[in-house]
């Protein structure tokens, strides 16, 4: 059984005259442990996809199964949160949406949503702190809008991380950063991929990074 399977999926914005099919009948499947990248032109629908395998957006027809289960069933989407949590989503530039004081309660924020206790929120935030690089000790205390675009980014892809996703999802994690963070920001994914074995989708345009890290890739055209 795969782990995502997409079947014949049709996404069409602003239904009508000027109506945009964003996806077109795309099937894809994404194995247990995979790490994929995603590639294609500007406007060619990778965001739009994306945003279909952790339930955000709902296809206009065709199917999204996680675990063998399609998520749109009447049952399946009273629990379409579920979804979120296990398929994380880093937004391109996602510190753009870094709104809390500290770096401590940015990262908390999810696995409050997904109703942890104190003790653990703590260890999630310490491990995924660990994990991109942060010092628990020098940022958690720091707010989020003192610190360099590299390490907000940081700061955006531990508050995914420490949620625990078996998928993580990141659109464009490298976008606008300089050569050095970029490269923190590749080993960490790799690093992530390696460590936890765990299935990673990142949307990319460049083919250096994709070659560097992927064995599989999906084209959307
Ligand atoms: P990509 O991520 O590859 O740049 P997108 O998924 O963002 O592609 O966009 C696919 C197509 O859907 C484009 O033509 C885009 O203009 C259109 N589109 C994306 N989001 C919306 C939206 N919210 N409303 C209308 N059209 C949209």
């Amino acid at each position: 059984m795969h782990l995502i399977e997409v079947r014949d999926v049709y996404k069409i914005y602003n239904p009508g005259e000027n109506q945009v099919n964003a996806l077109d009948g795309v099937s894809i499947t994404i194995d247990e442990g995979e790490f994929v990248a995603i590639i294609g032109q500007s406007g060619s629908g990778k965001s739009t996809l994306i945003q279909h395998l952790n339930g955000l957006l709902e296809p206009h027809n065709g199917k999204v199964i996680l675990d063998g289960e399609d998520i749109w069933t009447k049952e399946n989407r009273k629990k379409i949160r579920q979804v979120r949590f296990a398929v994380g989503l880093c937004f391109q530039y996602p510190e753009y949406q870094i709104f809390e004081e500290d770096v401590y309660k940015e990262i908390a924020f999810g696995p409050k949503q997904m109703g942890l206790d104190d003790a653990q929120i703590d260890e999630r935030i310490r491990k995924s702190m660990e994990f991109v690089g942060l010092s628990f000790e020098k940022y958690s205390k720091k707010s989020p809008f003192d610190l360099s675009g590299g390490q907000k980014r940081r700061v955006a892809i531990a508050s995914i991380i420490a949620m625990e996703p078996k998928v993580l999802i990141l659109d464009e994690p490298c976008a606008g950063l300089d050569p050095k963070g970029r490269d923190t920001i590749l080993n960490l994914i790799k690093e992530y991929q390696s460590q936890m074995g765990n299935t990673v989708l990142f949307v990319s345009h460049s083919m250096e990074d994709v070659a560097k890290l992927c064995k599989k890739v999906i084209v959307m055209n």
